[in-house]
Parts: C-alpha cells; structure tokens; sequence
C-alpha cells in the first residue's frame, strides 16, 4: 500500500466481513489503469453491508461503491478508504415475471446478463440500454442509456442503504431521473424493480442485436475506456453547442488519434479516451485536460466530464 493511504488495516475486524488490503483495482475497472484500493470489501449480506459503514462512519474513513468499473478512473496513487463490491450471491438476485412484466434485480447483477434476459421473457424497456457494460447499481446511479433509451425507463422503486446502514423504497416519483445522472442522495443502491411493456420475445431479441451490432460497429468497445468522457453539452442556454455532441466537438477540433503516454482519443469514436496496455490514469487524465482546452479554444465551449474519478 503506498504510504499516502492511511486506513487503518484493522478497521473492519471483527465484523466477518471478507476484507482484502492493498487491492489493484486496475482488474476490477474497464480502463485498467490505476491503483489501490486501501481496503476491498465484499460484504456478503445488506446487514454486513451496514455494518461496514457503521465502522466507516465511527472511524471517519470514506467508503467508495464499486459496479462493473465501467465508468471509473482511478488514481494512479490509489483510493484512501473501504472501496466495497457487492458481488455477493445476496446483491445478485434476479425475478423476472413475465406475466407481471416486473424485472427486480439486487446492485451486483450484470446489466449485460439481465438485458438479453428481459428481452427472451417478452418484456421490453431494458432492452433499448443492450451492450452498456454495468451493474445494476452503477446503471442507475448514472442513469445509463443512449439515443434508443435509458436504463431509468419502467423504474417504478430503488431500494437503497443510507450511510447509517437503514434501509428503504424509494418510489420513483422520489428520484429525479437526468442526462447519465439521478439526483439519489443516498450513496448506496441495494436493488431496483421495473414494470415493463409486453412485447414479442424473437422481435425484442433481434432489437437487441441490432442496438449491441450498432453500438459495437461506432464505438470502440474493444479498447479500455469509461465509454463516453465527456457529457454533450446542453441543446440551449449556456454552455450550448448548437446541437453538437461532444464527439463532434472534439472531432472539429482534430483531436481524433491525440495521444499522451498510451492513452488516445479514440480514432472511431472522438469522445472515447482509450487506454492501451501499459498506460497510466495520468495519461488518460493528460488526455482529457487537452481535449477541454483545445475544445474551449475551437469552439468556446467547456466540457463537462462523464467518467467518474476516484482518488485524483
Ligand atoms: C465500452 C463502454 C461503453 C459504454 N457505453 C455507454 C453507453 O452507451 N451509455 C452509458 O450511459 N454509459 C456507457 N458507458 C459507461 C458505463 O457503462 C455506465 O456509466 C455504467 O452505468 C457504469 O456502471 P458500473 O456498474 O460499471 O459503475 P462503476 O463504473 O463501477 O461506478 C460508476 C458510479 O456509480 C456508482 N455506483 C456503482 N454501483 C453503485 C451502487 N450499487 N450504489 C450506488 N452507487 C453505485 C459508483 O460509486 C460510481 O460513482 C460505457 C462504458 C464502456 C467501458
């Protein structure tokens, strides 16, 4: 563990929970670039889970959730705190009913296991979010989607975990569901339930391979990223961009192919930052300082970041 972090190793004893120290999470994140977390957990139950940030809480040490990594980057240095993956079996609960047309699924499911899933039952919403790679919990969290939809479409209740480790429903008319963002201020999803459309199984299933083919052809998800970096500005007012992405606003300002260290803007797709192996997060983060300037410089506009950073 790197001298900065200074969570104490024994803050989770006794609880029972299965605690690891000094863990790399560049495996653990899409980019692969990155540092430690101080300590990972994975608690097995929601009553550990609250346990865990009970001991946070007592003890003052931040706790960081982690999904699928999908949309994270990581300090170089690490995370200073308890980084908590709920990958147990109790987070990863799947009910799909068709005939209710419900879907309930825990925080820990994989987006890409449940979307193919409610599409085979004949329930169609989810299916319009088909080759985001998440978890159920980070999808919600960011509101994950594009053009076809998003993930927030036939929410109907998110349960989440307090920082005091209560727990509750909360209805959807309590959420305000945004562009890649939801307005929870509670810091932990624990599940999430849908009521979704009827809809015809083999129909919803080629819908679903068209969107994943389309997505796989325009974007480069063969590379590490985070997706998209940077939010697209908004259609009016400040900020605006006369209708142009992001993509678009880094394309016309020619930074396709700009690289620091291995980190790229993406050839395919000008609002991916790759990371081939060997990088470093402070090249992917070089990368995106010069997009902002040279973006602010080309075309007066300053881009917003989507990708989460943790610990930079
Ligand atoms: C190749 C590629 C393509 C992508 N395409 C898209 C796309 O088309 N549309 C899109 O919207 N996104 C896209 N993304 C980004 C990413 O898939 C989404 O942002 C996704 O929602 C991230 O989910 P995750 O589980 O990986 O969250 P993580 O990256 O692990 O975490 C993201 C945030 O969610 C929080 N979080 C995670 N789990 C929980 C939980 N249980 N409770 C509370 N907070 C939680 C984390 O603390 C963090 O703040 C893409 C990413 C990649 C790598």
């Amino acid at each position: 563990m790197p001298p900065s972090l200074q969570t104490p190793p024994d803050l989770l004893h006794g609880l029972g929970v299965p605690v690891s120290a000094g863990v790399p999470l560049a495996p653990r994140t899409w980019y692969r670039t990155g540092g430690n977390a101080a300590l990972y957990v994975q608690p097995q139950s929601p009553d550990q889970l609250a346990a865990v940030l009970e001991r946070c809480a007592q003890r003052g040490v931040p706790f960081f959730v982690l999904g699928a990594g999908a949309n994270l980057l990581v300090a170089d240095a690490g995370v200073d705190g308890v980084v908590l993956r709920l990958d147990a079996d109790a987070f990863k609960q799947v009910a799909i009913d068709p005939e209710a047309r419900r879907v309930i699924a825990g925080a820990g499911v994989d987006l890409f296991k449940l979307v193919p899933a409610t599409a085979k039952a004949g329930l169609d919403g989810l299916v319009q979010v088909a080759g985001i790679p998440a978890s159920v919990g980070g999808a919600v969290r960011m509101n994950a989607g594009g053009a076809p939809g998003d993930v927030s479409r036939g929410i109907t209740r998110v349960r989440v975990m307090e920082a005091n480790g209560a727990v509750h429903d909360l209805p959807r008319s309590a959420i305000h569901f945004g562009y890649r963002h939801t307005d929870l201020a509670t810091p932990l999803i624990l599940e999430t339930q849908w009521q979704l459309d009827a809809g015809d199984p083999a129909e919803l299933t080629n819908l679903y391979r068209t969107l994943y083919a389309r997505k796989r052809d325009s974007q480069p998800m063969g590379d590490k990223s985070a997706g998209c970096c940077f939010r697209n500005p908004p259609a009016q007012g400040p900020g605006s961009a006369d209708g142009a992405t992001a993509g678009m606003l880094i394309d016309r300002a020619g930074l396709k192919g700009f690289r620091v260290g291995g980190a790229q803007v993406s050839p395919l797709h000008a609002n991916f930052v790759t990371a081939a192996p060997g990088s470093t997060t402070a090249d992917v983060l070089s990368v995106m300082d010069h997009v902002e300037e040279a973006v602010e410089r080309t075309s007066g506009v300053r881009l917003q970041r989507e990708v989460v950073l943790w610990g930079v």
